[in-house]
């Protein structure tokens, strides 16, 4: 059993306004060139809208052209192989955790604390996921949290008006629209997550965002490039196919299967899907998502109970990022892992 159990943050989720209490100001942002180079795209979006859409729109499109250019070649010409298809899944499963291990369970919530290494692998692999940089994610994350599916939820579905259109532009916004509207400001930044702000490790990744994007894309082109140095023809051009296969599949493609998947729990693990506790909000435990998602689609759960770092909370609910979280506490790299205890499982039943 995991060593400590969950003790904080056990009543439903927060429904009041954010303040600035306890929090530092903003003159305790981390500064220095670096720094302020390295957030210049999201703050120069800040003060450009249509900047910040625009890189938005790629950020939402590009992988999505990708996945499309990657099927249609393989369909057409046959030219897709092992490799990439090993670069797909393999680089959906680690980036997909690095979501769910580093960015989520074990940044935003703080349910677990392992040693430096294995924090910045996990923030690392989150990163190269692409969607947004951890102190950006957590912050957004901790807003859902605070007023889900309520006036102030970056990404609920169930803020329009009833009737089949708004409730299909509810599921439009939670799903990607949100993306476009929301406000990333340097202060939210310093409003939700002031302790982040301190943890040095997470800043160097977090102020290299970018950097992380582009080896994300540029890694799978270089193992495609270079494994066509291993077939009997090479040539100039095999390389280029290869990488660009690379880059399609392990790049792009990979992507686009992780943002949707992420976004399908903003929308759909909102909207359908079974509640076993009391969460006020309608998040929901959905099975398909459940097994898709690493464990984040046991939804209702981790309303529930958000610190706990397991979020597949009956046996048969498979959360592979428990296992994993699991796994490193038997191997004593992993410790104050938060789990609700029986007594609070009991006081949310909903049976
Ligand atoms: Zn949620
Ligand atoms: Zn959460």
């Amino acid at each position: 059993m995991a060593s400590v159990t969950e003790t904080t943050r056990t009543e439903p989720v927060i429904r009041v306004k954010p303040t600035v209490t306890n929090c530092p100001t903003t003159d305790t942002l981390p500064s220095g060139s670096s720094s302020d180079s390295q957030h210049s795209i999201i703050e120069h979006a800040d003060e450009d809208s249509v900047a910040r859409r625009l890189v938005i729109l790629g950020t939402v499109l590009f992988p999505l052209a990708g996945l499309m250019t990657a099927i249609l070649i393989a369909s057409q010409y046959g030219m897709v192989r092992w490799l990439d298809i090993v670069m797909l899944v393999g680089g959906w499963y680690l980036t997909g955790m690095g979501i769910t291990i580093g960015y989520h369970r074990m940044l935003t919530h703080r349910s677990f604390e392992t040693v430096t290494p294995i924090r910045a692998f996990w923030t690392a692999m989150g990163a190269f996921a692409v969607e947004g940089s951890p102190i950006d994610w957590c912050m957004v994350h901790r807003k859902h949290h605070q007023f889900s599916d309520h006036e102030g939820d970056p990404h609920s579905p169930h803020l329009h008006d009833g009737g089949m259109l708004n409730q299909l532009k509810g599921f439009w916004h939670s799903h990607t629209g949100w993306l476009f509207n929301s406000n990333w400001s340097k202060e939210e930044r310093v409003k939700y997550v002031p302790d982040l702000l301190e943890d040095e490790m997470l800043m160097a990744i977090d102020n290299h965002y970018v950097s992380w994007v582009t080896a994300s894309l540029l890694i799978p082109a270089a193992i495609g490039g270079a494994a066509t140095l291993l077939t009997p023809e090479v040539s100039l051009a095999s390389i280029a196919a290869g990488a660009g296969l690379g880059l399609l599949w392990g790049g792009l493609a990979r992507v686009c299967v992780s943002h949707h998947i992420t976004w399908s729990i903003n929308s759909i693990c909102h909207i359908f899907g079974s509640q076993d506790y009391k969460s006020s909000d309608d998040s929901r435990n959905n099975i398909f998502f459940g097994f898709l998602s690493h464990g984040e689609g046991w939804h209702n759960n981790h309303h529930a109970f958000p610190t706990s770092a397991r979020h597949g909370l009956k046996w048969w609910q498979f959360d592979l990022s428990w296992v994993v979280i699991r796994t490193l506490e038997k191997m004593g790299l992993a410790w104050n892992v938060k789990l609700p205890s029986q007594k609070q499982l009991n006081s949310r039943a909903l049976d």
